[in-house]
């Protein structure tokens, strides 16, 4: 006991039971010690002393074998207080122990002989405080054994000896002290048992692991693991395979078959001479691919003696789906299944740095008016729209070309020149003419082509000069497919540059005011045309270079105001120069009837100059008002009614019709310079019209002005056909207000 005792001590086991297994030892061993002693005690008062001590050795043994059994099976009390009431039972059965050389209150002990004739002291005379003894002991035995068997119902059979051992044991104790106090046996056999109990305790504790539990838990491990194991002996036969390496070899319960496909596997894969390798491969397994990652290693003990090898099948579909998964969702357009923007660009990249060879174009599409086909139909409508972009994208990309989507209604491809077909291009597109929820939405599709000179440019910079091809026809109807040149960059470029110096160039009156002057057919000149000159610190830039891209981005209505107060304060010093019968022309552009209330802002300049509203006149396009007559007309009479003289500017160059004159209630209709020029090369026939709208703009009783008189002639046969007033180069280009005042204003006042 004692050599079991030192040698868990020294033990470095790390074993939860190592401290419960000592103190059990040190108590058997410290019990067994004290019978030994009072045996051969000399005195009877010593022998009670010592009878005591082993007792409470005993009491301690028990409480020990309590603690051990606990941690042994795991099974810990629910509450605290068993342990305290089987303690407190104890400490007094101690005390009582340790008092009873005194009193003789337990038992007492009388000198015998064996039969040697040897005296010693035995226990004699037990009294009921012994009982309470015994019954302490027994009841704190009888609930470890509970504990032992409970747990070993609750055991799979494997485990069941670890439990029954002890038990057998400790009920093989039980039996021996029951003995030994009915029978009055003169030596206490149950200290034989302690020994006994001292092993079992040890060697359940420390060393034993039920047999063929190792077996079955590898068995079970492998059985159960997701990878597919196959174990092949020396001679090659299959000697374990687990199910799922059944299911890869195609061979259910059949070792015949996953020894051959062992060898066809191993043949295939692993090079001779070696000892381990590692492959992929693919199957389909009820319908489904699956993606493995086989390896084969060989078996060696530790005197590097071949034993055999295994081969370990792990399917990795679950992570290979996810990966696709991932990867598709990082490379395409979630609605459409295209490729993405970013994907896009990579692939059309490497085809063109890895083909320098052959020629590219890089074209992309543009729906006209989309944003619309969301707002007014609904978000559904237009993914519908752009999922049918996606298959016409789709189509007119030749096999080996990419294609994907850019952003909103943007798609694009890459296409080989010779591969290319504008034709093609025009059939897909012409094929998506209307909304599938509504067929009298009309849907243009522009498609931008740009050919790739420079590989090296990045894509998303050729898919940008497509797109800007695309803005050269997006207000067309006719016209699909526009091809990119370097001066539509060059445009760009400026365009972003005149956008980004208005602010400063209004800011430092860079916008002035020229007047271009209007002649009456009897000579005179009482005013003119006020026409904007950008005087920018490079030189003087014409209004055709900016008034478009202002009307685009709604800076035009920030201009005019700026131009109608140059106006005003000009004609407020002509008021104030006594020159009151002067007066100028302004354009009002149409971008201004959406973005202004031009009604509010031109009576309120007229206020705050105290202009007579007659002197200032208001030239709005033909095409303003025939977009939207109903509003523009009862707009113009309210100007009208205010007292503004109303001019229909560029009158002939939109879609007029000499219909349209009969419903313009204004005071001057203002012939486009085109007629004039028209008159030139079809001669008569443009006259005889030019006649006609003169006469008729007459007996509505308007004002004829025709813009671009360059010539003589034209003055003449003007003249004949009863216009009042010209405007032209003929007479006089816009000038600065100083040079109009020099030179028309001809009895000069100095305030
Ligand atoms: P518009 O209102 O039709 O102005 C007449 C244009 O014809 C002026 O060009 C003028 O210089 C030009 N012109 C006059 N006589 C002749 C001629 O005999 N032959 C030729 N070939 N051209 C002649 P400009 O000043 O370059 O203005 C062009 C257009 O820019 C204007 O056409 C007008 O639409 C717009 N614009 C000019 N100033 C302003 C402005 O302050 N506000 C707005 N909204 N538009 C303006
Ligand atoms: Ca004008
Ligand atoms: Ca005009």
């Amino acid at each position: 006991m004692l050599v079991c005792f030192f040698y868990s001590m020294v033990k470095s086991k790390k074993n939860v039971l190592e401290k419960p297994v000592r103190k059990l030892l040190l108590f058997a061993s410290s019990a067994v010690a004290m019978n030994a002693t009072a045996v051969i005690m000399v005195s009877q008062k010593s022998a009670l002393i010592v009878y005591g001590l082993y007792n409470c050795c005993i009491d301690a043994m028990v409480i020990s074998l309590l603690l051990y059994v606990r941690r042994y099976t795991s099974i810990e009390p629910k509450n605290k207080k068993e342990m305290l009431a089987v303690c407190i039972s104890s400490l007094a059965d101690c005390v009582f122990m340790m008092i009873n050389p005194f009193f003789r209150i337990v038992y007492n002990c009388e000198l015998v002989q064996d039969r040697f004739s040897n005296g010693f002291y035995q226990v004699t005379d037990r009294k009921f405080l012994y009982l309470y003894h015994l019954i302490v002991v027994y009841t704190v035995v009888v609930i470890s054994l509970i504990t032992l068997i409970k747990k070993a119902a609750s055991s799979p059979t494997v485990y069941k000896i670890k439990y029954a051992g002890p038990t057998v044991v400790i009920c093989g104790i039980l039996v021996a002290h029951v003995a030994f106090l009915n029978f009055n046996f003169k030596f206490d056999y149950s200290l034989l048992f302690y020994a006994l109990i001292a092993f079992a305790v040890f060697y359940f504790s420390l060393f034993y692991i039920p047999r063929g539990l190792m077996e079955k838990l590898l068995f079970f491990t492998i059985a159960n693991m997701k990878d597919g194991i196959i174990c092949i002996d020396i001679d090659g036969k299959c000697v374990h395979s687990n199910k799922n390496a059944n299911i890869y070899c195609d061979a259910y319960n059949n070792p015949q078959a996953v020894e051959q496909q062992a060898k066809i596997m191993f043949d295939e894969n692993v090079p001779k001479g070696s000892t381990e390798a590692s492959w992929q491969s693919v199957r389909r397994v009820d319908g489904q691919m699956h993606y493995y990652t086989l390896e084969y290693k060989s078996i060696f003990d530790n005197h590097r003696h071949y034993l055999g090898s295994f081969f370990i099948i792990h399917d990795h579909t679950e992570e290979t789906n996810k990966f696709t998964a991932e990867k598709y969702r990082a490379t395409h357009d979630m609605l459409t299944g295209v490729y993405n923007k970013e994907y896009f660009c990579e692939t059309a990249q490497n085809m063109i740095l890895s083909n320098p060879d052959t020629s590219y174009y890089i074209i992309c599409s543009d729906v006209k008016n989309f944003k619309l086909v969301n707002d007014i139909f609904g978000v559904e409508a237009g993914d519908n729209l752009l999922k049918k972009i996606a298959v016409l994208i789709e189509n007119i990309t030749p096999e080996n070309c990419v294609y994907g989507r850019l952003s909103s209604d943007r798609f694009a491809a890459c296409i080989s020149k010779e591969l290319f077909s504008e034709e093609s291009i025009l059939k897909h597109t012409r094929k998506i003419d209307s909304l599938p929820e509504n067929s009298s939405f009309k849907v243009h599709i522009h498609v931008g082509v740009y050919e790739v000179t420079d590989p090296n440019i990045r894509v998303s910079v050729m898919c940008d000069r497509a797109n800007l091809a695309i803005k050269t026809i997006k207000d067309s109807y006719q016209n699909i497919v526009a091809y990119y040149d370097s001066h539509l960059r060059d445009d760009f470029i400026s365009e972003q540059k005149v956008i980004s110096e208005f602010e400063n160039a209004i800011e430092t009156g860079q916008f002035r005011a020229y007047i271009q002057p209007q002649i009456t057919a009897d000579g005179r000149i009482n005013g003119g045309e006020v026409l904007v000159r950008w005087i920018h610190p490079d030189g003087v830039i014409p209004p055709c270079k900016f008034i478009e891209i202002f009307e685009q981005t709604g800076l035009i209505s920030r201009l005019d105001i700026y131009m109608w107060e140059l106006a005003c304060i000009q004609l407020d010093k002509w008021n104030r120069e006594g020159r009151t019968d002067y007066y100028l022309s302004v354009n009002i552009s149409q971008k201004d009837f959406y973005l202004l209330d031009v009604y509010e802002v031109i009576t309120s300049l007229v206020d705050k100059y105290q202009i007579n509203p007659e002197s200032l006149h208001l030239e709005i396009t033909e095409t303003a008002v025939m977009n939207n007559p109903a509003v523009q007309l009862k707009l113009i009479q309210r100007l009208r009614d205010f007292g503004f003289i109303i001019e229909i500017d560029d009158f002939g160059s939109g879609y007029s019709s000499l219909n349209t004159l009969k419903d313009l209630t204004a005071d001057v209709l203002k012939i486009d310079m085109g007629f004039l020029k028209d008159t030139e090369n079809k001669e008569e026939r443009s006259k005889t019209i030019l006649g006609m709208i003169v006469s008729l703009a007459k007996s509505l009783d308007m004002e004829v002005i025709t813009e671009g008189v360059e010539t003589k002639e034209q003055v003449n046969f003007l003249t004949e056909f009863g216009c009042d007033i010209f405007q032209g180069y003929f007479f006089a280009k816009p000038m600065p207000v100083g040079e109009f005042e020099e030179k028309y204003l001809s009895t000069y006042v100095e305030v």
